[in-house]
């Protein structure tokens, strides 16, 4: 069987279309524009590229942002006082803290006194708690895009056998919890787990977010699955994902390619959290 590709970049410019269109019928019915600020702190390259496509991407779709940029120098206390400005301020729907920090600044705490109002990248423990009661909030963004892919290709979760290679806060946790949401029957693995590829072959939908490039080889892919792959590895080969794609396209129903399946879904659920925030904020129907 020949996978068919889920083109991550092409759904993530019709989420992205459609944050537009649902921001200029925002603003057209009167409410203030969204805002995203973003905080960086230090010249990383890579964080400034990130936060970059980030502002680029929110003025595309008619969010208002607010890009604040501090010397590498910046004490911790002079950040959580710009965060908590930006709490304060009505203008700024959504706040994302660029991670890592420098040495001196512990952007982890940091995360967590940001208003969960305005917690766009949905990493503070009431979201976090608020997805694991299953309750609405902000999801975070890239677990978000996993969903959003899986949606958009009619991939049937209810009872389906979900396993996710990865445990972290950022992608494995919440991946696992929104999918046991729509029903599904999960299994999380991580570095300790016994038979990874034993566990791997029974997924009707199996997720990887580790960081280890072709960690899930092609005979661990269960005919006709659906293939997520959250990693980006940077190697001599170029940019790869966690799984051998070459190989489990042979056996699954439906993959996504490194680059370009997850990577670009990140920003534009990122977009619809904060558009979600604005209409929170404003007492107005956010989540669907
Ligand atoms: P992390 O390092 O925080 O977590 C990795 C997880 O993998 C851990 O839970 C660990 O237990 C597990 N693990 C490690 N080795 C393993 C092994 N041999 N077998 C099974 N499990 C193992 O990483 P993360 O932040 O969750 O990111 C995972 C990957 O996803 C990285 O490649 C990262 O670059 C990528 N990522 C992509 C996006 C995006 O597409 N926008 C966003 C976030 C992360």
């Amino acid at each position: 069987m020949a996978a068919g590709i889920i083109d991550g970049k092409a759904i993530a410019q019709q989420v992205r279309s459609e944050v537009a269109e649902e921001v200029a019928a925002w603003v057209g019915a009167g409410h203030d524009r969204p805002g995203l600020a973003t905080v960086l702190v230090g010249d990383d390259p890579a964080s400034a590229v990130y936060i970059n496509g980030k502002q680029k991407a929110s003025a595309e779709v008619g969010i208002e942002g607010f890009d604040h940029r501090l010397p590498v120098d910046t004490s911790h206390d002079e950040v959580e006082r710009l965060l908590e400005d930006l709490n304060d301020d009505p203008r700024v729907s959504g706040i994302l803290l660029q991670l890592p920090t420098p040495p001196q600044v512990d952007g982890g705490a940091l995360t967590e006194i940001i208003s969960p109002a305005k917690d766009v990248d949905g990493l503070t423990p009431i979201s976090a708690g608020l997805l694991a009661k299953g309750r609405p909030g902000l999801r975070p963004c890239t677990p978000a895009g996993v969903m959003e892919l899986l949606r958009r290709h009619d991939v049937a979760l209810e009872g389906a056998e979900a396993v996710v290679v990865g445990r972290s806060d950022l992608v494995g946790k919440p991946v696992a919890t929104l999918l046991l949401a729509a029903n599904a029957t999960v299994t999380t693995c991580h570095s300790r787990t016994r038979d990874l590829a034993e566990v791997c072959r029974r997924a009707d939908v199996l997720i990887a977010a580790v960081g280890r490039p072709h960690l899930v080889q092609g005979d661990w892919v269960k005919e006709g699955a659906a293939v997520i792959d959250v990693g980006i590895n940077r190697t001599d080969a170029g940019l790869t994902g966690d799984v051998d794609f070459a190989a489990a396209a042979t056996r699954a129903r439906l993959i996504t390619p490194v680059p370009g399946g997850v990577g670009p879904m990140t920003i534009a659920m990122l977009l619809r959290n904060t558009l979600q925030a604005a209409r929170s904020q404003a007492g107005e129907p956010a989540w669907s």
